[in-house]
């Protein structure tokens, strides 16, 4: 693991992270999230607008689709291996709806149940269960319009199982491991499928696409961009485009919120809100160790956790969180009022998300899954 400390690799299925995004983004020859860009982009959200989106691939042809009103795709997958989600998938679902809504993606949302069985030892039976009755909802309570959007299961989608069979006689296990790391069987067939996934819109219509994901799952798109080159003349696909977002962190501070990191430290969804105003309390802030230090020298946002959540989540509006940090900086707002304030704001989302799932458990009893 010390090698994803170094930033060699990324590990999609690991919860040690790479820390230094700049050293990433040049590693791998992704190319930052520019002035630019977002110009080039309608009503770019918040993520975009703040560069929680820091970096990508082969936007601009997205950019460019959207602008000239031609077709393209978004296409993000659920992995039902446990029966909430954490706060940061909220980031993935925010891009996928935004290039749904504004851009007027082809939009495809999969389970992927046989990723689930091949990597987290669940049933099918379970995947889908699990699926179906919190993981669809969920995301169609966070923004995935249901009526605009295609869904499958990895299991029954024949086409993606077919591409991922063909695919698996174009890539040797040294390539897998230069882009992987250390691979088991069932990470090679999680591999292969994500990467079917990736381009199957294309088998029915030859279109650009783009995936939005953490940075932790570039591996699967670097495998799908050489999976392209290298069935070039069989099928003739366009190069996937993607999008990455930086992670929640840890209310302690660490780097990633993620699913492995102890309760006290993150915020699933759904979660009881007086649970999380507790947690909000301990979160590591900027503050600094006396109100009269914070009121001479002001508080540090850069490195505070409630900030974070204010930015990444909780505040829309840019003109308030530019005011909130102004007045951090300058002493004028001490800690205790942000983490109240971000304990409102919380309790409100929560009340909200568990309303709308409500709603969309009846919606999914609706929705139709494509096989092929
Ligand atoms: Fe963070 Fe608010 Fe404290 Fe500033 S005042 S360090 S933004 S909690």
């Amino acid at each position: 693991m010390a090698d994803v400390r170094r930033g060699l690799f990324v590990d999609p299925w690991g919860s040690e992270l790479p820390e230094d995004y700049v050293r990433i983004v040049q590693h791998f020859g992704l190319e930052p999230f520019t002035d630019d860009l977002l110009a080039a982009l309608p009503r770019p959200n918040k993520l975009m607008r703040r560069k929680v989106v820091f970096c990508h691939r082969g936007l601009w042809a997205i950019a460019k689709a959207i602008r000239e009103r031609e077709p393209f795709y978004v296409l993000t997958g659920i992995m039902p291996s446990a029966e909430k989600l954490h706060l940061g998938t909220r980031m993935v679902i925010e891009n996928f709806a935004y290039f749904q809504d504004v851009g007027a993606a082809e939009a495809y949302l999969l389970v992927a149940d046989v990723e689930a069985v091949a990597t987290r030892g669940l049933t099918l039976q379970e995947a889908r269960r699990r699926a179906l009755e919190f993981h669809i909802p969920a995301y169609l309570a966070l923004g995935v319009d249901p009526d605009k959007t295609r869904f499958y299961f990895q299991s029954e989608n024949k086409t993606v199982l077919k591409l991922m069979a063909r695919f698996s006689g174009k890539v040797t296990m040294a390539e897998m491991e230069a882009i992987y790391g250390s691979l088991t069987p069932g990470k090679i067939v999680a591999a292969l499928l994500d990467a079917a996934d990736i381009l199957y819109p294309q088998m029915r219509t030859r279109m650009p696409g783009v995936i939005p994901v953490g940075i932790d799952q570039d591996p699967h798109i670097r495998l799908a961009r050489d999976l392209v080159k290298r069935t070039k003349s069989e099928f003739g696909f366009l190069a996937p485009a993607s999008i990455y977002h930086k992670f929640t962190p840890g209310l302690d501070g660490s780097l990633k919120m993620s699913k492995s990191l102890p309760g006290p430290y993150k915020i699933e969804l759904p979660e009881d809100p007086k649970g999380i105003e507790r947690k909000i309390w301990k979160a590591l802030t900027g503050g600094r160790g006396s109100l009269a230090e914070q009121r001479a020298k002001g508080g540090e946002p850069e490195r505070c956790v409630v900030f974070e959540l204010f930015k990444q989540h909780l505040i829309e509006d840019d003109r308030e969180l530019d005011r909130i940090y102004e007045e951090c900086r300058s002493g004028a707002r001490i800690c205790g009022e942000c983490k109240t304030y971000a304990s409102e704001l919380m309790a409100e989302f929560m009340e909200a998300f568990q309303a709308r799932m409500e709603e969309a458990r009846s919606l999914v009893r609706e929705l139709e899954f494509v096989t092929e």
